[in-house]
């Protein structure tokens, strides 16, 4: 079923609207035929300025918001089409980071409870098993036992960011949607977690749909890049060549204004080992 060549997330025509009831005039339409695919163990960096859909995307993907048309395949199966039921049971091997921790962080739980709900709500019975995959989770993001019994608020930006990188992990996913995951960090920070990230990417070998609108960033965390505009993908392809070769007057226009990108992309990867460029 699954096959090398498939990708594990397929994307294929997808329209998404915002508004009132059914007639046209009260709606708007925010995305307009989005189309990508992502292989496994890969990493999409979707890119665009605010507002050009990215999270509206992401949304769609999760099956947090209905959409009007077109089709999303993850290992085959269209999620599109999905009964409820079915849904949640794939959201076990789709999950996501949101660029704000803290809104994932209910701030009255310990963060061994915070890590711990996933497999509650997943149904994992064995409180033995539940603790054991906690302390692996929160193990993977260097989190100790010791430390997980405090609350959200005792930890740094990029601590929290990094508990919840463990929630998202604890069910074992395939996909990870990551949304901004190091916009609201300084960027010495930025550096570590994004080492992490591509740390448990090549451990685990995760698949990451990164949604960023730094593009020193995308350009070091992604094997391929999507640019989106208005709702469109203006344009598709390997990383080095959409950043480096790129001629469409979009993505020029994001590269020039940001001049300092490349810079901080070696920034970046001199505060750290580098994240793996492998497969580029
Ligand atoms: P990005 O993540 O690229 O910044 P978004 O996907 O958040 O962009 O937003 C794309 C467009 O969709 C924006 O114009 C935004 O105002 C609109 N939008 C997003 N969510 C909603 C919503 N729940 N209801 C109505 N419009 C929305
Ligand atoms: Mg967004």
């Amino acid at each position: 079923m699954n096959s090398e060549s498939a990708p594990l997330l397929k994307v294929e025509k997808l329209n998404k609207s915002y508004g009132r009831g059914f007639s046209t005039k009260n709606r708007s339409q925010i995305l307009h035929d989005v189309s990508f695919g992502l292989h496994r163990g890969q990493t999409l960096g979707l890119v665009g300025e605010s507002g050009s859909g990215k999270s509206t995307t992401a949304a769609c993907v999760m099956g947090l918001t209905g959409v009007d048309s077109g089709v999303i395949e993850f290992d085959g199966v269209d999620l599109t089409s999905l009964k409820k039921a079915e849904m949640r049971r794939m959201r076990r091997r789709i999950q996501m980071v949101f660029q704000d921790p803290n809104g994932s962080l209910d701030p009255r739980f310990t963060v061994s409870d915070l890590v711990e709900e996933p497999l509650v709500i997943h149904g994992v019975k064995d409180t033995a098993e539940r603790s054991r995959r906690v302390g692996e989770a929160l193990d993977r993001v260097g989190i100790t036992a010791k430390q997980a019994e405090r609350y959200p608020f005792a930890f740094s930006g990029g601590q929290r960011q990094r508990i919840a990188i463990a929630r998202a992990l604890v069910l074992e996913p395939e996909l990870v949607v990551l949304d901004e995951p190091v916009s609201a960090l300084d960027v010495s920070i930025q550096a570590q977690v994004l080492n992490l990230l591509s740390d448990l990417q090549d451990e685990l070998g995760l698949t990451y749909l990164f949604i960023v609108h730094d593009l020193a960033v995308a350009r070091l965390m992604s094997h391929r890049i999507a640019v989106m505009k208005a709702g469109r993908i203006v344009e598709a392809g390997p990383a080095a060549e959409v950043f480096d070769h790129t001629t469409h007057p979009y993505t020029r226009a994001l590269l020039d204004a940001v001049p300092g990108a490349r810079r901080k992309a070696r920034a970046l990867v001199a505060t750290g080992d580098g994240p793996s460029t492998e497969g580029q």
